[in-house]
């Protein structure tokens, strides 16, 4: 009797949750199956392994403040023929994010680009990455705050603690001049450091009017940007102008 107490105790002790709540039952499994020693404990510590692998996965999900939980496999490849679903499955195994590269997704309104960047954050969150979600100007607004309460390098500690950073948005709402300057001052931060995926729906040459017409600002943010960096050029129509076309024309067929 006061084995199984003993062992409970243990086990609380070296937190190993699993081999608590199944010890008994794997070990019925393994001696119905006349599994060695070595087995049962294998079977054990690899269930332990896999719940704590989950559960960090799951709190880096979490963390990493997604807008809406979007995967890849959500996603329609076939409706955007010029874009290279192996390109983007490369992607999504993170090798990018291993040698510090970025990745812009460009193109207008529309076609998947925050859903493309939150289901490759998500894969990288699964795969033991740390990422985190900002639209372009949420990071800004993120940056001004923390100037106002002084902690700029909690911020930029916390930040560079990351493997992915998502810079949702760039292009819709230009900056004011000291939001230019943080933002220069992320990117070069992250420079060889974090991988930054941005999305956008500016060329590049249209960048400076972001940047309050500053061309060299504006040029010299795309040359850290831009140095390891992996362009995905999504032109098509908007699936969400599509998807609303052909619902209509659904309920126009309905009526008649
Ligand atoms: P963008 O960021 O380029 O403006 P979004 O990613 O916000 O576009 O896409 C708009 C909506 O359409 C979202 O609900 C998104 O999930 C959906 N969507 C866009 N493209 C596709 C696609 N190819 N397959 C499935 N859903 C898509
Ligand atoms: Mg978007």
């Amino acid at each position: 009797m006061s084995q199984p107490v003993l062992l409970r105790s243990y086990l609380k002790a070296l937190r190993l949750p699993v081999f608590q709540r199944e010890h008994e039952q794997a070990a019925r499994q393994c001696s119905e199956t006349g599994r060695a020693y070595e087995d049962y404990l294998e079977l054990l510590a690899g269930r332990e392994v896999s719940s704590r692998e989950s559960k960090a996965a799951d709190k880096r999900l979490k963390q990493a403040g997604f807008p809406f939980s979007k995967e890849l496999s959500d996603f329609e490849f076939s409706a955007v023929p010029s874009l290279s679903k192996s390109r983007i499955l490369e992607l999504s195994k993170g090798g990018f994010l291993q040698k510090k590269e970025n990745v812009i997704l460009l193109g207008p309104p529309g076609v998947g680009k925050t859903h493309l960047a939150v289901a490759l954050g998500r894969e990288a969150c699964r795969s033991g990455f740390k990422a985190r979600f900002f639209t372009a100007g949420g990071l800004v607004n993120t940056y001004l705050e923390a100037r106002e309460e002084s902690r700029i390098l909690k911020l930029e500690a916390s930040l560079s603690r990351l493997n992915l950073i998502i810079v949702d948005e760039l292009g819709y709402i230009p900056f004011s001049q000291s939001g230019s300057e943080h933002l220069f001052a992320f990117f070069s931060r992250c420079y060889e450091t974090v991988s930054v995926l941005v999305t956008t729906n500016l060329p590049f040459s249209e960048w400076p009017q972001l940047f309050g017409g500053d061309e060299r600002l504006a040029g010299a943010l795309l040359d850290r940007l831009t140095h390891k960096v992996h362009i995905v050029d999504i032109q098509a129509d908007s699936y969400r102008f599509r998807e609303s076309l052909k619902a209509q024309e659904g309920g126009e067929k309905e009526t008649h």
